[in-house]
């Protein structure tokens, strides 16, 4: 039986792309999903997918910019099945530009969800997971937490503090609670969507035409999780084979 099965697994953006993905595919491999994002339609509607495939899932509206928000939507799946054994800390924006197009509201947008989202996921799920002695953080980065391309600065940057917090987190509570990065390449996804600087836009649709599909990393992300409780996957590295 795959250590998939039963397992509670919260995942942060599972609205769409690589969350969505994750969230299918780790339900069906008997695993209790758990969605968050602000989009609940979409939610809603894959929640209930799951289900009539014979999945067990639900949601619950999250921002994860927002500490309360993420508490709650910890502690409800707490309360729900009295335990939690993974969180994702998935969700993500891109808006790619130029520093010196000065968009500084987007800039303070993915430092609000790809770094401080990370750290509320920390926040809230860290002391149940203390508690219990046992527990596994599945932060993602990307190929921009490893190298810093023009227009991404700020991206980049959010992507290298996720490497940093999580090999801060794993050394400080690794004998009990599992620390995992996985980082993608281009993949099939949403993202670029949040991307209003036009030349960035262009840019970005040349280079996605290799991407590979979100599932490519849900099974990064199962694979890390059915490792037995003893072995910490610390990072997995997912590009196309065609990436540069
Ligand atoms: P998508 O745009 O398809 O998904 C992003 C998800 O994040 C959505 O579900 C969105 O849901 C959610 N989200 C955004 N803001 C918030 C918020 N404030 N609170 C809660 N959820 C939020 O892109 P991907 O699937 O590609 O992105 C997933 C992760 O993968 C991101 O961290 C991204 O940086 C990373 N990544 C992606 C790569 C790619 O090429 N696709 C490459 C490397 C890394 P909603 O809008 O409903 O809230």
């Amino acid at each position: 039986m795959s250590s998939i099965q039963n397992k509670v697994v919260l995942i942060t953006g599972a609205s769409s792309g690589i969350g969505e993905a994750t969230a299918r595919l780790l339900a069906q491999r008997g695993a209790h999903v758990v969605l968050g994002a602000r989009r609940t339609d979409r939610l809603e509607k894959l929640a209930a997918e799951i289900k009539v495939a014979g999945g067990s899932a639900r949601f619950r509206r999250l921002d994860v910019a927002n500490l309360d928000d993420m508490q709650a939507f910890v502690d409800d799946a707490h309360e729900a099945f009295g335990k939690i054994d993974v969180i994702i800390n998935n969700a993500g924006l891109m808006p790619l530009s130029p520093l010196d197009a000065l968009k500084v509201g987007e800039w303070n947008q993915m430092i609000d969800v790809n770094i401080r989202g990370v750290l509320h996921g920390i926040a809230a799920g860290l002391p149940i997971f203390k508690k219990q002695k046992s527990g596994q953080f599945i932060n993602v980065s990307s190929i921009g937490g490893h190298a810093v391309f023009a227009g991404a600065a700020v991206y980049c940057a959010t992507k290298f503090a996720v490497l940093a917090i999580s090999e801060g987190l794993r050394q400080e509570v690794g004998a009990d609670v599992r620390v995992t990065v996985i980082s993608p390449g281009v993949t099939e996804s949403e993202l670029a969507s949040t991307i209003t600087h036009e030349g960035m836009q262009e840019g970005m649709r040349e280079f996605r035409k290799i991407a590979i599909p979100p599932e490519a990393i849900g099974r990064a992300i199962a694979f890390s999780i059915e490792q037995p409780d003893d072995v910490d996957v610390n990072e997995i590295i997912v590009r196309p084979t065609a990436s540069p």
